[in-house]
């Protein structure tokens, strides 16, 4: 399904831009979801998409997915992002990514682009030569401005609270996680893990990738990714890309824990509620994987690391009360977040429009 108004993804997004550039080849889309907090952030994803209607599907999910995450980590962000249709390691050159830099330039500051799955550090700042409107470049920052150590540093605190609250102590010591994706945030993941004496088990499509973790950090690998999510372990922690907990996946699933860093983990709104139902605890993927974004706010801010990472330890304490809620009401954590974010952005909207509306004069 391409259609844009009527696409099941479409979530009343305020524009969905699309550019074609004959000489670089870029095909690309940006989709802004909602302004309300501010500027549409969310990063650039370059993926050898099996169409257009799934490039476009995941651009209008993954900006819908930043809005309720910057909502819920109290940034003045709203939602957006942006793909890039291609296979990252064949059709990545300087003058595509100089061509979308151009197109982010051309939305005038209404979206905020980044680093995400395909494009790197190193890509966004080939994109900063021809737009102002970039984050996690900034210099002098800690890696060189890349997010990902950060979104790792969230997920590993907040798998902590749920393994603290599922087994009633957050000793990581010879717990088994199964990491699914070690790139650019998995592998900064495997390494919190393995210091802190869980037993790793990690997988990547690119064997190179998984070989990787092997050498740096002593995981053990699983040689066939196919078998990571069925891999027997306390925790699943799927840092690759979305839509990887469905009805099949779920039926098979041994973790007691999913809390990874990948965006749009179900596929279905009905799989969170599936894996409610299994007894699984699941905590949200927008809500545990802000780091990167928190990152990138107090890059813009210039801050420093110290309020940074007391921004990031926020974390786990919003996850435990969405878990807390969710075991009162009796409803998914995931429903329970995406309710909690909305809220946020209805409250803001209200007091928006209260300040809109003129007040009667009195005499
Ligand atoms: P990345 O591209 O560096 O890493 C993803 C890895 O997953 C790749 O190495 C890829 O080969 C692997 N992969 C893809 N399909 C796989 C499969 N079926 N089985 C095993 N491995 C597979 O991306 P990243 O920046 O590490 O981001 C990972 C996820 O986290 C993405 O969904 C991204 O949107 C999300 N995320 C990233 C950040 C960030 O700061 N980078 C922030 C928030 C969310």
């Amino acid at each position: 399904m391409s259609c844009v108004f009527s696409n099941e993804a479409f979530d009343g997004h305020e524009q969905v831009a699309f550019r074609h550039d004959r000489e670089t080849g870029l095909n690309a889309i940006i989709a802004v979801h909602d302004r309300t907090l501010g500027p549409a952030a969310g990063g650039c994803r370059m993926h050898h998409y099996a169409s257009e209607a799934e490039a476009l599907r995941d651009a209008l999910r993954l900006s819908q997915g930043m809005t309720r995450k910057s909502a819920l980590a109290g940034l003045p962000f709203g939602g957006g992002k942006s793909v890039i249709i291609g296979d990252p390691r064949r059709h990545k050159t300087k003058r595509l990514l100089e061509s979308m830099g151009d197109f982010v330039e051309s939305l005038g500051g209404r979206y905020l682009t980044g680093e995400d799955s395909g494009i790197g550090v190193d890509d966004v700042r080939v994109m900063a030569t021809r737009t102002a409107h970039v984050g996690g470049v900034q210099a002098g920052a800690e890696h060189g401005g890349d997010p990902s150590p950060t979104t790792a540093y969230g997920v590993y605190l907040a798998m902590r609270a749920a393994v603290c609250h599922r087994f009633g102590s957050d000793a990581m010591d010879g717990l088994r996680v199964a990491i699914q994706g070690l790139g650019q945030v998995g592998l900064h993941l495997a390494g919190l893990l393995v210091a802190d004496g869980a037993q790793v088990y990690g997988t990547d499509v690119r064997a190179n990738l998984t070989m990787r973790a092997v050498s740096k950090f002593g995981i053990t690998p699983v040689v066939d990714p196919a078998e990571i999510l069925a891999t027997q372990a306390e925790v699943f922690a799927p840092c690759a890309l979305g839509a990887v907990l469905d009805r099949n996946s779920i039926a098979g699933l041994k973790a007691a824990i999913v809390a990874g860093a990948a965006n749009n983990q179900l596929a279905s709104p009905a799989d969170g509620e599936r894996l409610h139902q299994r007894g699984i605890l699941y905590c949200p993927d927008f809500l545990i994987n802000a780091g990167g974004i928190i990152d990138i706010h107090h890059q813009r801010l210039g801050t420093g690391r110290n309020r940074m990472h007391a921004h990031v330890q926020r974390i786990p304490s919003t996850l435990l009360k969405v878990i807390r809620r969710s075991e009162t009401a009796r409803r998914s954590p995931a429903q329970v977040a995406d309710e909690m974010a909305d809220e946020i952005l209805r409250c803001a909207r209200r007091e928006r429009t209260s300040v809109d509306t003129p007040q009667p004069q009195t005499a």
